[in-house]
């Protein structure tokens, strides 16, 4: 077992890791940009090391500081949380140039599964069902042309290299296509140096169900059940629960199984998570994320596991714990995403926490760096908290919720709190029926 880490990363994940490693007897190493110096996690972790200016570029994306950072501390391996490096096979690559292990999957599958037509390629032929569409890119508009009408509209034009829901357009019609087509290319080359586009069926009603995976490097692997990421703004997932509500156990099962066959066949380590849309009882796959996901915690609520424990063993070279038919499912657990933002447009609310008081009580988990007197800094995500609770079953999580979110003090800046204060009384939402639609929809009316 390592005797050092390193968290490449800052905030509440930053804070998740350490929390992992002072379990387990690890001692820990946070870097920081010099906005951060006063951040939690620098002030939880052994030892700190300034790594850059605020700008993430500078700081948090910047190879060498971070590798320099492992030199001068003695860190053994890297853990990279989520965003940032996480998903970045030259890092990857590079950690282990340096003799250093990544607390990850190899550079090989990051690479693999970061190209969406590589990783629809790869997984269909794995055997998991995909989305019908373009087999490969799709360079010109008279082709586009050729397999949406095969396929039938709505299609939507996707960046071969997109992410957070950024080169992605929807043509309803031929007439649309050429706009969403030369949008999504411009998109693409303009956020992620690539203009490749692919082209998909668009599911207009469909839920976002996204299925936890683990393996061990040779062969092993397991599942642990899906979550429902369903509610989303702009593609951006803002409430997950797990078990889905519209997910049957036979549905898991069998769809569980197909994605941790998938993955044992192609030798993957660590944590992943595979994605699907889910629609009239079908599950079409998206994309895999070869890392640890934000909303991992209503997972370790119902299976009552550490992930990141997990990440950490297998990437020294342990087996798994986990064996499948142990993996029993308790009861329900819901994540709200706590931003500091202002409604209704959700623009960025930084600055001074006057006041914190984290709700506390049973099946209650507030994952947050934040302290009084704290100030969030302007040059990084919202993401501010997660609040998280698990009940015997969905009416109780959702009681407790609603509970726990009372207790819930955040003075000096705006965040999203209201929003799920008004959310929770929803029938839909009461009800769990929703799609990924229905956020939008709602905000819109609220609007009006
Ligand atoms: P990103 O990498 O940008 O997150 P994804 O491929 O995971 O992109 O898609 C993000 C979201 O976009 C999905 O959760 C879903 O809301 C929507 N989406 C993606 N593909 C489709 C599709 N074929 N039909 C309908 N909605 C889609």
């Amino acid at each position: 077992m390592f005797n050092k880490i390193l968290i490449a990363n800052r905030g509440e994940i930053a804070l998740r890791v350490i929390r992992a490693c002072q379990e387990m007897g690890i001692q820990t190493v946070a870097v920081h940009s010099t906005a951060d110096s006063d951040a939690m996690h620098v002030r939880m972790a052994n030892e700190s090391v300034c790594i850059g200016p605020p700008s993430s570029l500078g700081s948090y994306l910047s190879m060498p500081a971070i590798l320099a950072a492992c030199e001068i501390s003695g860190a053994q391996a890297i853990h990279p949380g989520y965003g940032f490096l996480s998903e970045n096979s030259n890092f990857v690559q590079a950690v282990e140039d340096h003799g250093l292990r990544f607390i990850g999957p190899t550079a090989e599958h990051i690479r693999v599964m970061g190209d969406k037509i590589t990783a629809k390629d790869t997984m269909g032929a794995l055997g998991v069902p995909c989305v019908p569409g373009s087999i490969g890119g799709v360079d010109s508009l008279s082709e586009a042309h050729k397999i949406a009408s095969k396929i039938g509209y709505p299609v939507i034009i996707k960046a071969t290299a997109g992410g957070g829901g950024r080169g992605m357009k929807v043509a309803k019609s031929a007439y649309e296509l050429e706009n969403a087509f030369s949008t999504a290319r411009a998109e693409g080359k303009a956020a992620f140096g690539n203009e490749e586009v692919y082209i998909e069926k668009y599911l207009t009603t469909p839920r976002h169900i996204e299925i936890q995976v683990f393996g061990d490097g040779n062969g092993g692997a397991v599942h642990l059940g899906e979550r429902d990421c369903s509610l989303q703004r702009r593609h951006q997932k803002i409430l997950e629960e797990a078990p889905g509500p519209c997910i049957s156990k036979k549905e898991r099962e069998i769809i569980g199984k197909i994605c941790a066959d998938a993955i044992a066949k192609i030798d993957y380590i660590g944590a992943g998570t595979i994605e699907f849309l889910y629609e009239n009882g079908e599950f079409y796959f998206i994309e895999m994320n070869t890392r640890l996901q934000v909303e991992h915690p209503v997972t370790e609520a119902i299976f009552g596991v550490d992930l990141v424990r997990e990440q950490i063993r297998v990437a020294a070279g342990q087996p798994l714990s986990f064996e499948q038919d142990k993996l029993k499912i308790n009861g329900h657990s819901i994540e709200v995403r706590i931003n500091a933002e202002k409604l209704p447009n959700f623009s960025p609310s930084p600055g001074k926490v006057t006041a914190y008081h984290a709700p506390g009580g049973l099946g209650v988990r507030m994952d947050s760096a934040l302290y009084n007197g704290y100030s969030i800094p302007p040059y990084y995500d919202s993401l501010i908290g997660k609040l998280i609770v698990h009940g015997e079953n969905r009416n109780e999580a959702m009681a407790r919720l609603r509970r726990s979110l009372s207790e819930l003090i955040i003075d000096g800046v705006d965040t999203t709190i209201p929003l799920f204060d008004e959310l929770l009384n929803e029938d839909d939402i009461i009800n769990g029926d929703y799609n990924i639609h229905w956020l939008e929809k709602w905000l819109e009316q609220r609007v009006q």
